[in-house]
């Protein structure tokens, strides 16, 4: 059997292994629904017993091509793609839940998980318990005997908090619950947390899997069981994503090493210019010495990801005037993309979190986060450097 390839060489190659043309480039399937050959083949497909597609809301072969993708960067057995980040997450939740189970939630989670989990979810008598992402020892308590899930996000959305995965696996492994990672910041390229025993991850692909900011999208990938439950269950409650976003984000991946590379590389760069300015009192980075899990972030991550957060000297106020003095960085609700986006998550995506909250997450009104694009480094700080000095 061949050499198992990199991950690189995987991005870059899995694709549909037969077209009608041969194209060298996938082509887009911009189709609702597939012709059968004859009546028997119609009725055997829709039995499930022969495999092709029926309809692009079951399957679509560029939707295919997209979770296979993911899956074989995730190190998973199967992969499932969806119309968005959040369609992944809360058609997860209910295909796997019933009325009556709990789930064990990192508090620092993006802010929309705590919606699904606040409003809706509860709605269908699903419960929740959040633990705090720095007192692990603390959750072995929480576990209920109707804890099924375990959903963490690492590094964290936006505090950039770091969850040693070594030790989530095996404590996930303990109480029999099934792990469920968002591995949107660090992206597979960086982190696999199924090596480390998670059961799912899940992405948003809208964000550093597109990487140019131009379409929505959701994957999970994971072991094989789930994802049928979820696909079974997706097939009829309609999240499926469009052919064209998953033909974008599967062309998008190909390039997701490189840019990972440059991501982590620009991202430390400013994160070390940070550390050293009067006007920040804080930074957190994975890969900056500073940070609480830096020994954890170097055994599980090969890189620190292009998401920084930084707390300014002089309150929200000074905060707001650095955010209007920026020239180059975006304004804008969106991350992983190749222009820098800067943005201060107390008063965007995570408003909706009450005040205590946001104080224990660390989403505190002078965090600003930075999302390092791939333009030149030294650029990226005279921006920040003179928007310090504007905003004085
Ligand atoms: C953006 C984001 C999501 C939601 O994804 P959408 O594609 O916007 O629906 C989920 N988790 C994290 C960590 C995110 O940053």
């Amino acid at each position: 059997m061949a050499k198992k390839k990199h991950r690189d060489t995987i991005a870059v190659r899995t694709q549909l292994e037969k077209t009608q043309f041969n194209e060298h480039s996938v082509p887009l399937y911009l189709t609702s629904s597939f012709v059968y050959d004859d009546a028997e083949s119609m009725r055997a497909m829709f039995a499930d017993e022969i495999p092709g597609n029926i309809y692009s809301r079951f399957s679509n072969p560029n939707a295919t091509e997209l979770s296979d993708k993911i899956a074989q960067l995730e190190e998973a057995e199967a992969g499932f793609s969806f119309a968005s980040g959040m369609a992944a997450v809360f058609t997860t939740f209910t295909a796997l839940l019933k009325s009556g189970d709990h789930i064990l939630c990192c508090n620092s989670v993006f802010g929309s998980t705590h919606t699904v989990l606040e409003k809706q979810l509860s709605k269908f008598g699903i419960s929740h318990t959040y633990v705090d992402i720095h007192k692990t020892n603390e959750w072995g308590k929480e576990v209920k005997p109707n804890t099924k899930i375990i959903f963490v996000e690492t590094p964290s959305n936006p505090a950039i908090d770091i969850i040693d995965l070594d030790w989530l696996g095996k404590f996930s492994k303990k109480h029999k619950t099934i792990l469920i990672v968002d591995n949107c910041f660090a992206t597979p390229m960086l982190q696999q947390p199924i090596l480390f025993g998670a059961d799912l991850v899940i992405h948003s692909a809208t964000k550093y899997l597109d990487g140019q900011g131009r379409v929505l999208g959701g994957v999970v990938a994971g072991k094989k069981n789930l994802i049928d439950e979820i696909r079974t269950f997706a097939r009829s409650s309609g999240p499926a994503i469009s052919p064209f976003n998953a033909w974008i984000l599967s062309k998008s991946i190909e390039t997701l090493s490189v840019r990972m590379d440059r991501h982590s590389s620009n991202a430390l760069k400013i994160a070390q210019y940070l550390e050293k300015h009067a006007d920040v009192e804080s930074v957190k980075y994975p890969f900056l010495k500073s940070h609480p899990q830096y020994k954890i972030a170097k055994k599980q991550m090969s890189q620190g990801g292009g998401m920084i957060a930084f707390l300014i000297k002089g309150g929200l106020k000074r905060g707001r005037k650095f955010l209007d003095a920026l020239e180059l960085a975006s304004m804008t609700a969106n991350l992983g993309d190749t222009r820098t986006i800067v943005s201060h998550p107390a008063s965007t995506t995570h408003f909706k979190l009450t005040e205590q909250q946001r104080i224990e997450t660390g989403v505190l009104p002078n965090l600003i986060r930075i999302s390092a694009g791939l333009e030149h480094a030294d650029d990226i700080i005279a921006d920040i450097d003179q928007a310090f000095k504007k905003s004085k």
